[in-house]
């Protein structure tokens, strides 16, 4: 059993925060191990819930859509969530919640070791880069300890709001360049405090 794999038992088996209670199957995350590119979103909805699957439901197919656009397919990319179970009703996920969960997507990355992390809305976003506004930094590539963290908004945003279609799309579109040109994308240390953070 790979490693994983194995992460994915643990969770299956989670009791960490209250969200056990309520949920149908836990959402672990799904894609090759060996995978580039891993896409982080926030929580699984009400799809994701009955099939155990990330982003199956309509953010999932614009998502899908997206990656098509870059020559993808979603086998070719990882994809998870901050928090691997559903929140009731679908409401924004716990500090807590996301505090209980932050172990298990750590060791996915660690497992996974992609050259690009793509953080889908506010919530991924605040995990890698707290304080950030989305508004000011999505699309903008930080190379940090040698990976490529890239945010951008949620895809479920052009679904309610279709102006932010494009601007997903484009934001999209500059993901293989990025790839290809890694190299020439300079380090930059971790924020470590508010005057770093405004740089970001
Ligand atoms: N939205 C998310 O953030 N994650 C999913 O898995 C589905 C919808």
């Amino acid at each position: 059993m790979s490693a994983l794999t194995e992460l994915y038992e643990e969770i299956a088996n989670c009791q960490r925060c209250d969200l056990f209670q309520a949920r149908k199957r836990t959402v672990p995350g799904e894609g090759p191990e060996g995978a580039e590119i891993v896409f982080i979103g926030e929580a699984p909805g009400f799809h994701e819930d009955q099939q155990g699957r990330p982003f199956v439901g309509s953010a999932g197919q614009f998502l899908e859509e997206l990656l098509e656009g870059i020559g993808l397919k979603r086998e070719d990319v990882y994809i998870c969530n901050v928090i691997k179970c559903r929140p009731p009703g679908n409401r924004d996920p716990l500090p807590e919640e996301i505090e209980s969960c932050k172990p298990y997507l750590d060791r996915q990355i660690n497992l996974i070791s992609p050259r690009m992390i793509v953080t889908l809305g506010r919530f991924s976003m605040e995990r890698y880069f707290p304080g950030a506004k989305i508004s000011h930094v999505h699309g903008q590539p930080r190379k940090i300890g040698g990976i490529i963290y890239y945010p951008m908004y949620h895809p479920a945003a052009a679904l309610h709001q279709p102006k932010w279609r494009q601007v997903i799309k484009e934001d999209m579109q500059k993901i293989p360049q990025l790839l290809a040109e890694a190299d020439k994308i300079a380090d930059t240390e971790p924020p470590q405090d508010a005057e770093q953070l405004s740089l970001f």
